[in-house]
């Protein structure tokens, strides 16, 4: 099989390699330590009740591990777990079959729910709620109002915009969780079981290389994991040296920091385009070719953590670390910025 890059592999071949990778249980859930307790905690707790899980709210950039959590909550419930998104759930009625689908017990899980559409979105409340739907039928003079008792079912939410949940949808979860980027140790740990899922060999300090560019992102391990073990299949010998691993990442252009292109894009254009911000986030999207919405939940939480961005009320800043990134001083304002108080 010749080396291809990542996303030229179809969708279906990526989701079936994301599915094998994934734990199943919290045993092989590495990291996230505080939230896998509590979760642990309710699990537990609901278990010995004999009843259903509360819902659950779990929000963080994509790749940290939302959707594995809902299958490993669902799994250690014995629980069916259904999976949807916001933006497909277009009318009442598809929100009503999925319910009215439901078993007591079952696990339904929304993935993007901040994109649930808001008339939708109040049929929700009283789903969560009392476990009960009002929906119209007929139209006009003939409308009625018809309520359905649902069975108690544990809802899942997830979300990369945490800021865009309503007030009230977010009071109905019982728990909220924040999913953070993962600490290196955390990745390896993570590389290092997915290669022996794949059947790689691979050198303790290449699977800490491939951890330390992964952007703190499990999905991007698995990921930069699938194209070193290619890059060794056909330019070594198939095992996974740190200088194999070295080479396949620089020629995906990911740097000792583990910026991809799409940040050190963003990066230049705050330093070069608008000498070093302040620089609102729909200029800056415009300047480097992307979605506004996609640089603040990918590119933005990621740079801002590595200390190449800030964010203050006038837009987004670049910092003294950025400037000696791309080889510059920063210039006498950006100084100032910079002086300790
Ligand atoms: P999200 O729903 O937050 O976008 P996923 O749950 O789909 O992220 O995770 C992406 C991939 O990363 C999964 O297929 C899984 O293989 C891997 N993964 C995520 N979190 C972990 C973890 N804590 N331990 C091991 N693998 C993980």
């Amino acid at each position: 099989m010749a080396a291809r890059p990542i996303d030229e592999m179809n969708r279906d071949e990526t989701t079936a390699l994301d599915l094998s990778l994934r734990p199943i249980d919290f045993a092989e859930f590495a990291g996230q330590a505080k939230i896998k307790e509590r979760v642990e905690v309710l699990v537990q707790a609901a278990r010995g009740r004999g009843e259903p899980i509360e819902h659950l709210l779990f929000s963080g950039p994509p790749g940290l591990g939302k959707t594995t959590l809902a299958h490993i909550i669902a799994h250690a419930m014995d629980a069916d777990i259904k999976v949807t998104s916001g933006p497909v759930i277009e009318k009442a009625g598809d929100l009503a079959g999925l319910l009215t689908n439901l078993e007591r017990g079952d696990v339904l899980f929304i993935d993007e729910i901040h994109r649930l559409n808001k008339a939708i979105e109040e049929y929700l409340y009283p789903a969560m709620e009392d476990f009960r739907l009002d929906i119209i039928i007929d139209q006009g003079p003939h409308a009625r109002s018809v309520t359905l008792n649902l069975p108690r079912f544990t809802l899942i939410g997830a979300t990369t915009r945490a800021g865009m949940i309503s007030a009230p949808l977010r009071s109905r979860f019982g728990m909220v969780n924040r999913l953070d980027y993962y600490i290196p140790e955390d990745l390896k740990a993570i590389v290092l079981r997915s290669a022996r899922i794949l059947n790689v060999t691979i050198d303790d300090d290449a699977a800490a290389e491939v951890a330390s560019r992964s952007r703190g992102t499990p999905r991007i391990a698995n990921n930069l994991l699938r194209w070193v073990r290619d890059f060794a299949q056909v330019r070594g010998t198939g095992h996974a040296t740190r200088d194999i691993a070295d080479r396949a990442l620089a020629m995906l252009e990911i740097d000792q920091d583990g910026l991809d292109e799409m940040d050190k894009r963003v990066l230049e254009a705050v330093v070069h385009r608008f000498d070093g911000g302040p620089v609102g986030i729909n200029s800056l999207a415009v300047a480097v070719g992307e979605e506004p919405g996609t640089l603040e939940e990918v590119n933005e939480p990621f740079l801002i953590l590595q200390g190449f961005l800030q964010r203050t009320p006038q837009g987004r800043v670049a910092t003294k670390k950025t400037w000696s990134k791309l080889g510059l001083k920063p210039p006498g304002h950006q100084a100032d910025l910079f002086t300790e108080a």
